[in-house]
């Protein structure tokens, strides 16, 4: 696979620079994940021979059936469309087809150069008339193969800027740069090259390390690209399917008495929205941390938001969201959206489609390989501690080729009556906060997990919003006395708590999650120890922390400002002279057998599975050394329950499968100001801040979110309530 990379490393000509680089040109660009380097790399499924064959039958006749269901199902709806679009558009843009495509319009052109600058201008207005999404796709005709692709490239791009790797997305036509300067590719150059190659280009930062989940992911949306594009198509005739109310004002002789459009008079649309019925279903997450799952129900409409699991429940009926008091059937979704990668937000998710859900996911271009990278560490542990898992990695591809990634702050229809817009949520790198326009009637903000601060890593999360009747905020640190110390007071303590351990001759193990977390700790140790406060010693790392750190790199664009600035000045911030990837359990014996103080950081963040736990193990038993925990710790798991004081001893499996027992007597430091959720006072702000109508509290204990809740309507006389899985509230 690398060796494809670095064959793949051109040197190109000369060009101009300009920090807006792709944004310009494919402004028009659909919301299509499809980042990418190269394809060659082998996808999850090993199918091979006969069984290949076969099933590559079934899947051409699974497509060809689809393409005429599709054909039929939206004919005279699209024809209107194209109809209504070439007779108002420039035939110099050459507009081969106008096809539903997920939530837009694809305009197939033959002239590149034109529609990805002339013809923007044009699809702007009619974007606003027709209230559609547009996006520019280049006639497959026009595509040159990918060795010329390759090849042109080369020529077109300026001679500083090196690739490391290409990715052509046969599905949409677009073309993925993975570059050392995406600033110095200019619209001008991206234009230059759809001209020349028939790829619309997007550029991606090259990760010194190159990623695996990366190069998973676009193996499996390149072996699926048919298949996606048939996916789009029928996705697109759903959103944009007649609206049951529409149809439902027809006379006896079946005759259309009022169509209900963005032309027509106010007060025809009134009358529509006051049949407009919101509900929500809570269905997970709820006087709990874990297993976030709600569904939004409108006359149109099903919408999931999260479908998270419960890492503190091993099975059973308190560890997944409570699809089976649904009842519904999975083909009515329209749709699931996630706020981000974290376990107990989307840990369900692949679930999902084992059990018959077809349709299409929403989340942030981050979130997707992150969440890629913990659903297939997630079956690694449950492999190797022989537990249970709700999904295999046929389920996590089904998750890949159903994703549909969008920027923050671009409003995207997802059913016919709902609008969603993802931001910034401040919580871990492509967190975001959710906000559902219901037919302009009703306005749901969901927060998932935000932090309204900034942090070392992301900037704080956002909160200008125009209108939100009903807010759903977390409560993870919800009590009154939940109140975070400042950013340099929180260093010092944890700088001393280290420095304590390392001069008595211990080893220092803090196990992070190794998404988000991770990240903030490198940033601060090494920051700590340049500037001489943090003794230099030895920082071990190892579990997922360099594979997670790659693709925030790859994605650096959604990092903080201060973080974005040095990556742009050529600085790897995870990378340090301080740091030492651990690979493997013999390394990881090298590590703990040497006797010197060391700090070790390792996954998972709870102790629940993964690297730490083995670490732990050999810590635990002496008083010298020290576990540091820096994120929120869940009831129910091991990390928890150490906080919490209360274990002297732990019952494990050892390496061959026994069970040992581990006493512990290593000292524990909880520090809570590097979490990325708000505290008490920050929660507080964000509500005042938006002003709803209601505020629903999630996402914490009991307690805390019942005491957001009385808070919120003491001081800011705003109605709120805490309500309980299985708990359906009337929103409108
Ligand atoms: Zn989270």
């Amino acid at each position: 696979m690398r060796e494809n990379q670095k064959s793949n490393n051109i040197r190109a000509e000369e060009g101009k620079s300009d920090s807006q680089h792709s944004d310009k040109a494919s402004s028009r660009q659909a919301s299509n994940k499809n980042e990418g380097n190269n394809h060659y790399s082998k996808g999850f499924s090993s199918d091979d021979g006969l069984s290949k064959n076969l099933s590559k039958t079934i899947i051409n006749r699974q497509v060809k059936e689809k393409e005429s269901h599709i054909a039929k199902l939206t004919f005279d709806k699209e024809s209107r469309f194209t109809k209504t679009i070439l007779q108002s558009i420039p035939p110099e843009s050459q507009i081969t087809s106008a096809k539903f495509e997920g939530p837009n319009i694809a305009l197939y052109t033959r002239n590149a150069g034109f529609s990805l600058t002339e013809l923007t201008y044009h699809l702007s207005n009619l974007s606003k008339t027709m209230k559609k999404r547009f996006v520019i796709r280049t006639d497959p005709s026009i595509r040159m193969p990918e060795d010329g692709t390759r090849r042109t490239v080369a020529k077109l791009l300026p001679k500083d800027v090196l690739v490391s790797a290409v990715f052509c997305d046969d599905a949409t036509g677009e073309l993925i740069l993975e570059v050392n300067k995406p600033d110095a590719v200019s619209p001008e150059i991206i234009i230059e090259i759809a001209k020349s190659t028939g790829w619309v280009a997007h550029t991606r930062l090259s990760p010194n390390l190159p990623s695996y989940i990366i190069n998973t992911i676009h193996s499996t949306l390149k072996s699926s690209a048919r298949e996606r594009l048939i996916f789009l198509q029928e996705l697109g005739a759903r959103i944009f399917r007649n609206p049951l109310v529409e149809q439902s004002n027809v006379n006896s002789k079946g005759t259309l008495v009022k169509k209900v459009n963005t032309l027509e008079p106010p007060y025809i649309q009134k009358a529509q929205s006051q049949t407009k019925e919101v509900i929500l279903f809570c269905l997970g997450g709820v006087k709990q941390v874990g297993r976030s799952c709600f569904i939004v129900v409108t006359p149109e409409s099903k919408v999931m938001l999260d479908c998270g699991i419960n890492p503190g429940e091993n099975s059973g009926i308190d560890a997944y969201p409570r699809l089976d008091w649904f009842n519904f059937n999975f083909s009515d979704l329209d749709a699931v959206v996630i706020s981000h990668a974290h376990i107990d937000h989307q840990g369900f998710l692949p679930s999902l489609y084992k059990y018959g859900y077809n349709g299409p996911i929403y989340c942030t271009e981050p979130t997707l390989p992150l969440m890629t990278l913990l659903q297939m560490d997630s079956i690694k542990i449950s492999k190797a501690n022989g537990t249970y898992l709700t999904y295999e990695v046929r389920d996590v591809n089904e998750v890949i080729k159903h994703c549909i990634t969008l920027p923050y702050g671009k409003p995207t229809d997802i059913s016919p009556d709902i609008t969603i817009t993802l931001n910034n949520a401040g919580h871990i790198i492509g967190s975001a906060t959710v906000h559902l326009n219901i037919s302009g009637v009703h306005n749901i903000l969901y927060s998932g997990d935000y932090k309204y601060a900034k942090t070392q890593l992301l900037d704080s999360a956002s909160s200008i919003y125009p209108r939100v009747e009903t807010l759903i905020t977390e409560s993870t640190y919800g009590s009154s006395s939940d109140v975070m110390p400042d950013q340099s007071a929180v260093y010092s303590t944890f700088t001393q708590s280290i420095n304590q351990t390392l001069v008595d001759g211990g080893k220092v193990l803090i196990p992070v999650p190794a998404v988000g977390r991770a990240q903030e700790i490198m940033l601060v140790i090494d920051k700590e120890m340049r500037e001489g406060r943090l003794i230099e010693t030895p920082i071990y790392i190892e579990g997922m922390i360099s594979e997670a750190s790659a693709i925030h790199m790859s994605y650096a664009h959604y990092l903080g400002y201060d973080v974005r600035r040095s990556v742009s000045q050529g600085t790897n911030p995870f990378e340090s002279d301080y740091f030492t990837p651990i690979v493997g359990p013999s390394k990881r014996e090298q590590v703990l057998g040497d006797g010197n103080p060391a700090i070790i950081m390792a996954t998972s963040g709870m102790l629940e599975g993964g690297p730490s736990v083995e670490y732990f193990k050999e810590i635990a038993p002496s008083s010298k050394n020290k576990i540091v925990f820096v994120s929120y710790q869940i009831n129910g798991t091991l990390g928890r329950r150490i906080v919490d004081g209360t274990l002297t001893e732990a019952s494990m499996l050892d390496q061959a499968g026994k069970v040992k027992v581990v006493p512990v007597r290593c000292n524990s430091h909880k520090i809570d100001g590097f979490s990325g959720h708000s505290d008490f006072n920050q929660i507080l702000s964000f509500v005042s801040r938006i002003r709803p109508k209601r505020v629903l509290v999630n996402h914490g204990e009991k307690s805390k979110s019942e005491s957001i809740a009385s808070t919120v309507y003491r001081k800011l006389k705003i109605r709120s309530g805490v309500p309980d899985n299985r708990e359906i509230i009337k929103l409108r």
